[in-house]
């Protein structure tokens, strides 16, 4: 049996008709960026979201990139995010002139690590941006408490969390802007490159949606060094016919990572987080004890509405551990050799990146991060991932732990 780690097209196989139906609304109306399409899919994204503007762009990176460009950070600037992310978070942050300062994550949910982020901040430091890593919010009032604190915006990189909830409140809806992508992998995908950013500041988004267009107020008059960073109206026609679907498709990511959750479980050398752990408390890891390898599953905090966009495992090396490959990539190839799909999300942290590091001379150590670089894996969790599908995946992983733990 094949696995793959993603598929989309059972999901638009069930939307075909009304995805055909949009399309050619779209190229007989002869407005292709812009226009009502993407008005009307703003309006349905600023409510699922709650925030009091939601601006189309054209990718979940230009999203962040205008963000930082509307808070006029630049050159001299610093801006505090995870380095246990994907690339784009630390990239828009040296694309504006600013310094990224990357922090530590937290080993149980991945997330910004918010005791070090406090520690970063200086003089220079402009904002601090959280990632809601894998579909799963940070700890976002202790964000806001620092931020506010110091006077410092906050931008919520929530490419990965159109849904998700911290605390009954939005990902993207608590920080100054939030930040969205709707590349084809995310929870949410488009049929192409797509974006999004939202925030209820009036100011902000005046600004943000002037430097969408080449900063102009009128055509050819320019207020603002802006861009193009304009939605295609046709990515905003195909993504309001499957908008309403997204709490299925989550309601089904829920379902597969209650089901692997149970399931790993019983397998032993797989350990579950234990419930009602707080970030940075330790959890999964710190209750396995392997003797050659474990697997820690993990962690959804119970405060936390986790919209999975990754299923992650961390396979962990035991003091008994002998083989050079580490556990982590001899479970990739077992799967692998069976035809299971899965990923390593990410197998660089950004501070060691080449990249930063001929910007900046002398990055910090990241313990958590660069752990977490060399023991994640990402298992298929998609909404149309089949039971059998799904136990074919945890036989797989019950045969390497019979061979390996
Ligand atoms: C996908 C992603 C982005 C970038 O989105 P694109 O639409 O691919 O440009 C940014 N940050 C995170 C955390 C992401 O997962």
């Amino acid at each position: 049996m094949k696995v793959p780690l993603l598929d989309l097209k059972p999901q638009t196989a069930a939307l075909e008709a009304e995805l055909h139906d949009a399309f050619t609304r779209v190229l007989r109306s002869g407005m292709y960026i812009l226009g009502k399409e993407v008005e009307e899919f703003e309006r349905a994204t600023a409510a699922l979201i709650g925030a009091k503007h939601s601006i189309g762009v054209s990718s979940g990176t230009d999203a962040i990139l205008l963000a930082l460009m509307a808070l006029d950070i630049g050159p001299g600037d610093e801006v505090i995010c995870p380095s246990f992310t994907f690339f784009a978070t630390g990239g828009c942050i040296a694309r504006v002139g600013a310094t990224p300062v990357f922090a530590d994550s937290c080993p149980v949910c991945f997330n910004l690590d918010v005791d070090d982020a406090a520690r970063r901040i200086t003089s220079r430091t402009k904002a601090i941006m959280p990632v809601h890593l894998f579909g799963q919010c940070a700890e976002m009032d202790r964000v806001m408490a620092l931020a506010r604190s110091r006077g410092v915006a906050v931008i919520e990189d929530a490419a990965q969390a159109l849904s998700a909830r911290y605390r009954g409140r939005p990902a993207g809806s608590m920080g100054d802007f939030g930040t969205y992508s709707f590349f084809p992998s995310k929870n949410l995908g488009a049929f192409g490159e797509a974006g999004l950013l939202v925030t209820s500041d009036d100011a902000l988004a005046a600004k943000a949606r002037l430097l969408r267009n080449h900063g102009a107020e009128a055509k050819y008059f320019h207020k603002l060094i802006g861009g193009n960073f304009r939605i295609d109206a046709l990515q905003a026609a195909l993504l309001g016919v499957k908008l309403p679907h997204l709490d299925e498709y989550t309601a089904r990511r829920r379902a597969n990572a209650a089901r692997y959750t149970t399931a790993l479980s019983s397998i032993p050398g797989v350990c579950a987080n234990p419930a009602g752990s707080l970030c940075a408390a330790g959890g999964a890891r710190d209750a396995c004890r392997p003797g050659r390898c474990g697997i820690a599953l993990a962690g959804a905090y119970a405060h936390n509405h986790h919209i999975w966009n990754q299923y992650t495992l961390r396979i962990v090396a035991g003091e008994q551990w002998k083989d050079p490959e580490s556990p982590r990539d001899s479970l990739r190839k077992f799967l692998t050799a069976r035809e299971i799909g899965c990923e390593i999300y990410y197998p660089r942290a950004l501070h060691l990146q080449e990249c930063f590091a001929r910007i900046q001379p002398s990055l910090p150590s990241l313990p958590v991060s660069e752990l977490l670089a060399e023991e994640c894996l990402s298992i298929p969790i998609f909404p149309d991932l089949t039971a059998e599908q799904q136990d074919f995946v945890i036989g797989a992983i019950r045969d390497f732990m019979t061979q390996h733990a």
